[in-house]
């Protein structure tokens, strides 16, 4: 299976890329343009193997999607490749749509000719699988129930409005084209190799550097939490064996409050983290202005895709976070460049929210 990652240098399309690349049947090329989100440094340890290929390049560019999609004879497009950070999105909107909406018409474009060009078993096999978030279904109430498949959009940010317009463009050349599609939409994902401008990151480094862990608000609003390998899984098994045509919430099911997650790490880094200047690390929350627009709850309903692909989260929450606590611990080569930068000034961590 020759499998086309977007956005493989990234948080999400790195754990995909190291978990596709474990099956030697797999060849994987990552099309990644390496924004400031992008990390060489994530797929380190899989850049030499025989079944991977790194390709610096942007989704925009159609013609250069045409040729590598013909040149790797790819049979599955796993599509990540995204601006990502809702603060941002609020600052400069400009990316997002570019990106999120242009960027996925025109790989959407370059997949359809593709597919048109195959001979009839190469067109049998193909898949284009559009990687999707659980914002674009807007802001649900404390004392809702979670979000199904079904659940009508409707995004509030920038960042979710563009996932959303994406959403719907892959809808469209499946129905109107016949382009054989798949849809995922996750819940917030955390773990290893996550841009420290992230909640967890942020608050984990934050705390081992003793400065203050900013919540937004009163920090009561609620998220559902992922480990990222976990959602690796989710989506080869959905490539694979998900309908065409059909999307598939996947998530958690470990619903926490902003201030809850912080509260954690605090808790978990208090036993782990000998501290110089405080008594826990809880004494470093800092509540901060709220988010503009800021959605109260996500939770997402994951029946479909455990009845029909047998798919379960394998870490708990309390239990995937320690991993990530100490895979932060651990690896200081991966993060402190990336923290130096933004001492010299680059954008990263005011933000508080995932
Ligand atoms: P990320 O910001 O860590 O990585 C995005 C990657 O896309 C980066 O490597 C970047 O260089 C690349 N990229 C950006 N623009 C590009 C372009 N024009 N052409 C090629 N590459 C480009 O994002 P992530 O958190 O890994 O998210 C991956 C996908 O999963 C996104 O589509 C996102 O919407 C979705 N998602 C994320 C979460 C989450 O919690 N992080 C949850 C649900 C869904």
């Amino acid at each position: 299976m020759n499998i086309l990652v977007t956005g493989g240098a990234g948080f999400i399309g790195s754990a995909l890329c190291r978990h596709l690349v474990a099956d030697p049947e797999n060849r994987v090329i990552n099309l990644d343009k390496l924004t400031y989100a992008g990390n060489p440094a994530s797929l380190r340890q899989i850049e030499n193997l025989p079944n991977y290929r790194f390709i610096q390049g942007d989704i925009c560019n159609e013609e250069a999607v045409a040729c590598i999609l013909r040149a790797e004879k790819i049979d599955r497009i796993m599509h990540l490749a995204a601006e990502t950070h809702v603060d941002r999105s609020i600052d400069g909107p400009g990316s997002f749509i570019e990106t999120n909406i242009l960027g996925t018409f025109r790989l959407l474009q370059a997949a359809l000719k593709f597919w048109r060009s195959l001979p009839e078993a190469a067109a049998e096999r193909f898949r284009f699988h559009h990687v999707s978030t659980d914002e674009v279904f807007g802001d649900l109430p404390f004392d809702a129930g979670a979000f199904d498949e079904d659940t009508p959009y409707a995004p509030s940010s920038p960042y979710s409005a563009s996932k959303a317009g994406s959403d719907h463009l892959v809808r469209a050349w499946h129905h109107t084209f016949g382009l054989p599609v798949v849809i995922t939409n996750c819940s917030n994902n955390y773990g290893p190799f996550h841009f420290p401008e992230k909640l967890v990151p942020l608050i984990i480094l934050n705390a081992l550097e003793e400065k203050p862990l900013p919540v937004y608000g009163t920090g009561a609003n609620v998220r559902d939490w992922l480990y990222v390998d976990d959602h690796a899984r989710a989506l080869e098994l959905v490539a694979a064996k998900g309908a065409t045509g059909e999307s598939y919430n996947i998530g958690g099911s470990s619903e926490r409050t902003n201030l809850g997650v912080v509260e954690t790490i605090c808790d978990i880094l208090d036993r782990k983290s000998p501290r110089r200047n405080l008594k826990s690390y809880r004494d470093l929350i800092a509540f901060v202005d709220d988010r503009p627009g800021h959605d109260r709850r996500y939770a997402m309903d994951t029946a479909k895709i455990e009845r029909e692909l047998g798919w379960r989260p394998r870490e708990s929450f309390e239990t995937g976070l320690a991993r990530t606590i100490d895979w932060y611990l651990d690896n200081g080569w991966w993060w402190q460049p990336i923290r130096e930068r933004s001492y010299r000034g680059e954008r990263l961590g005011k933000s508080v929210a995932a």
